[in-house]
């Protein structure tokens, strides 16, 4: 019996049995990066979280298709591509390869698809079309904009003050000051020198809001299960996600919400002035140890705050090590080949070790009390090991359980079997993309391979993967 995950939905602020719209699939959106920089630790934490909770609901068994957008046209990352004196698509194309870089060194498993704003751009405009012919809203200066007080649910999500919203008050840019409620940009009109399409509402580009509308409903449907993000997108990002999507459906967007919290440095915000902003980069320099990075986030559950300090780091890696270490040992066992009547039950054990484990992560994916369940168990499989009580089917059934746990964990190098198969699904999918003339996937696809060391070669026979 698949016992249920209990997940705490920003909406409402409670406790949600997550129970898929359509049986057995969970549709999933995850707020991508905005690609005009190399992102922080904090931003990687997030989407580490986010990884769990796909591992999780795999481990699960459930059938999921999780969409992560990439913001590749926003004020950010027009500014910065004017700044490096680039195009758009060459300047953006820089920072998306670095974050696939980024999240294949920690261990992330790619989402079911990647999309990116600029080729979505037609799906927007439907969307704001379909806002305006129901009254949401109004146009000025070539821009479009979303009347918020036509949206009565407006700030069911943040719990935001609607009484403080002066009238007909509203921003043109995409970053505006937070606990301040106003109308928003759906579409901007073009100004010169910046990259705009044409559109019914004159020549411009999409408001950053509305892109993720959109994209996520193009391919999860106007009502799925989960959205996430990091806790300052739950104002006014996700607000503005939902009044945009249920104005236009009339329906409600999703069941449940999940915000990720921050992480700060030495319990302080990280920022570029104080000297304590890092990417992974930063952090690899100084510590090459990818493993432990996603073990010190996995060492605090996601609704709390993470403290990183080189302390933490080093504390993460001995536990990575001490697993690895705990792992290897009781390969050698396997290996022996000898059975003894009698042996340390290490099957029944594992048993109850991976139900402790999946009832930690079920309840709200405490990751912190899931990690408390396996070093028990590691210890005394170990201990067995030590006094000769632990035989090699034993090892065989330790392994198992351990390499379940890590499924979600993903702390332990990759099972020597299991990487091909899941290239050979890679270079399937890729084929499959090729095939629908979608290069664009298809090179996605090999970036991300080649990402974490895979070089595909195209033959008459094939494709065919090798170590780089
Ligand atoms: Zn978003």
């Amino acid at each position: 019996m698949v016992t249920p995950v209990r997940l705490h939905n920003t909406l409402g602020r409670r406790l949600s049995e997550l129970t898929p719209l359509e049986p057995g699939h969970v549709r999933l959106y995850t707020c991508g990066p905005t690609v005009y920089n190399v992102v922080h630790i904090g931003n990687l934490r997030t989407f580490v979280f986010e990884d769990i909770l796909r591992r999780h609901l795999l481990a699960k068994g459930y059938r999921l298709t999780q969409i992560m957008n990439l913001t590749d046209v926003d004020d950010k990352t027009i500014g910065g591509a004017r700044e490096a004196g680039l195009s758009l698509p060459e300047f953006t194309a820089k920072y998306e390869e670095a974050f696939f870089r980024d999240i294949g060194r920690l261990n992330v498993q790619p989402a079911e698809k990647y999309p990116k704003a600029t080729d979505h751009v037609p799906e927007m405009v439907a969307l704001i079309e379909t806002l305006r012919e129901r009254g949401h809203t109004y146009e000025s200066d070539g821009s479009v904009y979303f009347r918020i007080a036509t949206f009565p649910g407006y700030g069911k999500l943040s719990g935001i003050d609607l009484s403080q919203m002066r009238r007909g008050e509203r921003v043109a840019e995409d970053e505006y000051e937070k606990e301040d409620a106003k109308d928003f940009a759906l579409w901007k009109g073009a100004k010169p020198g910046e990259p705009s399409w044409p559109s019914p509402f004159g020549q411009g580009r999409p408001g950053w809001h509305i892109e993720c509308s959109a994209m996520s409903m193009k391919y999860l449907g106007r009502h799925f299960d989960i959205h996430t993000g990091a806790v300052d997108n739950i104002f006014p990002h996700h607000e503005n996600e939902i009044a945009q999507s249920e104005a236009a459906t009339g329906e409600p967007f999703v069941e449940v919400w999940l915000h990720g919290e921050h992480l700060v440095v030495d319990g302080e915000k990280m920022s570029k002035s104080k000297g304590n902003f890092y990417t992974l980069d930063d952090i690899l320099a100084q510590r090459d140890d990818p493993a432990a990075v996603r073990y010190l986030f996995l060492s605090v559950p996601y609704r709390r705050k993470l403290n990183f300090t080189w302390e933490a780091l080093a504390g993460a890696a001995a536990g990575v090590a001490r697993i690895r270490s705990a792992f290897g040992r009781i390969e050698e066992v396997a290996a022996s080949g000898a059975e003894k009547p009698g042996a340390f039950d290490a099957k029944e054990r594992g048993r109850k070790f991976l139900e402790d484990f999946t009832a930690a992560m079920d309840d709200d994916l405490n990751t912190s009390e899931a990690l408390g369940a396996l070093f028990p168990y590691l210890r005394e499989v170990n201990v067995a090991s030590d006094d000769g009580s632990l035989d090699a089917r034993g090892a065989r059934a330790a392994l198992e359980a351990i390499r379940s746990a890590d499924r979600v964990l993903g702390v332990l190098p990759a099972a020597p079997d299991a990487l091909p198969a899941e290239i050979e699904a890679r270079i399937e999918a890729r084929n499959a993309a090729r095939k629908r003339r979608d290069f664009a996937e298809a090179d996605r696809i090999r970036a991300e391979l080649a990402s974490r060391g895979i070089v595909l070669e195209d033959g008459p026979s094939g494709t065919r993967w090798k170590k780089a």
